[in-house]
């Protein structure tokens, strides 16, 4: 099979094709363009569109390495006439709107970051830390949306930094579940603050406890300590 075919069938395609793939250095790019005037998704209601206005800059995606070397895929999405939303640009099937990786990408990212650090994750996949955090973030943004809420009884509070210690990360886990159930910016008091805001309909209905307790065990004042 070709790895034309390979690639498509991989990624699910169904009105685009990998017309090419080269090498760029180090770095295999597949290529991808639509099929003759196959039927496009907007990007606004996720509905079928046959009608385009033109298109938008090129844009890659990183995906799962192919062997060792790392693969990117590259498109230039359409703007589509939606009837429901007007201009928007497309859907691609491979991945999240604004992502700057590939669904398989990012879900084999979020499941690894399970078990290794995150500058673990950043190098077996030859990311960079950045793209790790956005793309853990989003995966947690999006197990909240489907998860029922549930109440937290017991959280710990972990931290990353990048290498070189200028960014942080605050991370909220439900012990019981094993879960990591919020990600902030910074590590300051008023980032575990903005935990306790969120949501405050979620605080409100008592489904945090003891958060007056739990906020003492931080102090703000010295940073984060675990809880
Ligand atoms: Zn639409």
């Amino acid at each position: 099979m070709l790895v034309e075919t390979c690639l498509r069938k991989g990624l699910g395609l169904k009105a685009h094709r990998v017309v090419a793939v080269r090498e760029d250095g180090d770095v295999i790019v597949a290529e991808i363009d639509r099929i003759g005037r196959r039927r496009l998704r907007c990007s606004g209601c996720g509905g079928a569109v046959q009608h385009t206005a033109g298109r938008r800059p090129p844009r890659r995606w990183r995906d799962l390495r192919l062997r060792d070397r790392p693969l990117v895929l590259a498109y230039q999405p359409y703007r589509v006439r939606c009837g429901r939303c007007g201009v928007r640009v497309e859907q691609v099937p491979w991945a999240a709107q604004w992502a700057r990786v590939t669904t398989a990408l990012a879900r084999a990212v979020a499941l690894l970051a399970r078990k290794l650090s995150w500058a673990e994750v950043a190098a077996h996949f030859g990311l960079d830390w950045k793209t790790v955090a956005a793309i853990i973030r989003e995966a947690v943004a999006r197990g909240l949306k489907l998860r029922r809420w549930r109440p937290l009884h017991v959280i710990g509070i972990d931290e990353v930094s990048r290498a070189k210690g200028q960014r942080y990360l605050t991370l909220v886990y439900d012990l019981e579940r094993h879960r990591l159930v919020w990600a902030g910016e910074g590590r300051t008091g008023d980032t575990i603050a903005g935990f306790f805001r969120w949501p405050s309909r979620r605080r409100d209905s008592g489904q945090i406890r003891n958060s007056a307790r739990l906020r003492k065990v931080f102090r703000p004042e010295r940073g984060l300590s675990a809880a």
